[in-house]
């Protein structure tokens, strides 16, 4: 589904613009979205305003449920040890991500969480979708900081 990781792609380029790490994210179910979010760890002093935890607590809070049943996540990076803990414990179905990340990914890189002993639920995961426009904002982000 391109037209989603367009969408958490746009998210990312939103939180560059707000000088954020350059991560979005999209929350569907039944083909509606049902939340987005860009990274603003900055903006809230928040070391957990991870896009994906957003977009997560977003969609939780207006779904009224702490599981996201049937719910797909769309992220333009691989998710971090933290990021992958809260996909798992809210259930969600599916997890689309853009560019691996392999310095702080823990999906197909370092604790790879989903396949590890304490994950109890693994969401299916597709990879590489919209990974160059993703890549290219993270190298162009953290570039324009050097
Ligand atoms: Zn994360």
């Amino acid at each position: 589904m391109p037209g989603f990781m367009d969408m958490a792609i746009e998210e990312a380029r939103l939180a560059a613009a707000r000088g954020e790490v350059p991560v979005g994210a999209v929350i569907v179910r039944d083909g509606a979205v049902l939340a987005t979010a860009g990274n603003r760890t900055l903006e809230l002093s928040d070391p957990t305003a991870h896009a994906e935890v957003l977009a997560i607590r977003a969609a939780a809070a207006k779904i009224g449920s702490e599981r996201l049943i049937g719910c797909d996540l769309y992220v333009s990076l691989e998710p971090c040890a933290m990021c992958a803990g809260a996909i798992s414990f809210a259930r969600l179905r599916r997890l689309y991500y853009g560019a691996a990340d392999e310095k702080g990914g823990a999906v197909e890189h370092n604790v790879r969480f989903f396949s590890s002993p304490g994950c109890h639920h693994a969401p299916e995961v597709y990879s590489g979708i919209g990974e160059s426009e993703a890549g290219r904002l993270l190298k162009a982000f953290f570039a324009n900081r050097r």
